[in-house]
């Protein structure tokens, strides 16, 4: 470990201002750190990724495809949001299936911990609008949900109230700056990080006073776990597809498996209005896991794939870790 890394008043840039840069420059500059976050979009933030994400906060449901470290650091991110945004929406999350999908509902909830099965009364009294919709589903009463799109606006003032500077439209290289830097540039990492990948991911948007949802919905569907996302004013999120592609079109056939779900979780849904298609690519490495790599006074916080929102608080607590106390989580920190 170098001397400058330790060095307390060594400044820390950080270079990217999605979800992974923003919780680290959060607990950089809350530990007394001279932050400077730097994003090369602008204030929309559309060129990150974390901007089309349904941001779901879901380590039990995750466990049934995501490795053991994915609902570690889940789990001590959920703590994370509770303390930095105490208004994250905390009330579960649920699974429902139809009946042809029954093995794999049967299959998900095997797979999965710390939920409630509910009948038919019990889903409606959770969600009215879904009566008579499925006769069970699993309840995931711990998990909670953020939406990117005011979260992250919220994260960049509260970094800014910790005594940060954000930059936006700055596109920088780690070696133009000075002390430690700590690289979140996603998949714009890939100049050094030659293993990432892009997945795409499709979601819609659509507009209905029809049907009420307070909390996710995941619909058990044989290739994505296909999801209703309640956001404010009638909006819902659609999500998401996974699919190994670096364009970021929405293809006809997603649109239809998506549109089919949501009409499939309530007809309603059919006439909804259409509000947005659009695509972000999750930064991945190949065994799909997050990754702190150490060189000298570069870090890199990457690879967070299909669980930014879910697991970059516990990263950034990690960097932190690190660079003030050299502690090594032999999981996650990979040192040159
Ligand atoms: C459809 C979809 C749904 C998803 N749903 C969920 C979910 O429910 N829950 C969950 O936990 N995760 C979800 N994800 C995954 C999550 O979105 C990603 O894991 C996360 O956004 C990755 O964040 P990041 O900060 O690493 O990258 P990004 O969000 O891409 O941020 C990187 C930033 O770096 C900036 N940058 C790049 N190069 C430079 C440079 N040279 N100088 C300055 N800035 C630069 C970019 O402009 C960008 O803003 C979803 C993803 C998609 C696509």
């Amino acid at each position: 470990m170098l001397q400058t890394i330790k060095r307390p008043d060594s400044p820390v840039s950080i270079i990217g201002a999605g979800i992974a840069g923003a919780w680290q420059a959060l607990l950089f500059a809350q530990a007394g750190h001279a932050v400077t976050l730097h994003e090369r979009g602008d204030e929309a933030m559309t060129e990150a990724t974390s901007h089309w994400a349904g941001g779901m906060l879901a380590p039990y449901c995750e466990a049934e495809v995501a490795e053991p470290i994915i609902s570690r650091l889940g789990l001590r991110s959920l703590d994370l949001w509770r303390r930095e945004l105490p208004d994250t929406p905390f009330n579960g999350s649920l699974v429902v299936a139809h009946p042809r999908e029954r093995n794999d509902f049967e299959r998900f909830a095997r797979m999965t911990e710390h939920h409630r099965r509910l009948d038919a009364a019990g889903l409606a009294a959770l969600e009215p609008s879904l009566e008579g919709r499925f006769r069970d589903a699993l309840f995931f009463p711990a998990e909670g949900h953020v939406e990117p799109r005011r979260v992250l606006p919220q994260l960049h003032e509260r970094i800014k109230a910790a005594g940060g500077t954000i930059k936006f439209c700055s596109d920088v290289t780690a070696n133009e700056l000075d002390g430690i830097v700590i690289d979140c540039r996603g998949l714009g990492a890939r100049d050094e990080q030659s293993e990432l990948r892009g997945v795409k991911g499709e979601m819609i948007l659509i507009e209905t006073d029809e049907v009420q949802l307070a909390r996710p919905v995941r619909l058990i569907h044989p290739r994505w776990p296909l999801y209703v996302i309640p956001r404010e004013n009638g909006l819902f999120m659609l999500g998401a597809t996974s699919i190994e592609a670096e364009d970021t079109g929405v293809s006809v056939r997603s649109a239809l498996e998506l549109l089919g779900a949501a009409y499939t979780v309530h007809p309603a849904f059919g006439e909804a209005r259409i509000v947005e298609f659009g695509s972000g690519l999750r930064p991945a490495f190949p065994d799909n896991l997050p990754r702190i790599g150490i060189r000298d006074r570069k870090i890199s916080v990457n690879g967070l794939y299909r669980h930014g929102f879910l697991i970059a608080p516990a990263l950034a607590e990690l960097t932190l870790a690190y660079v003030e106390r050299g502690q090594i989580d032999n999981e996650v920190v990979q040192c040159a």
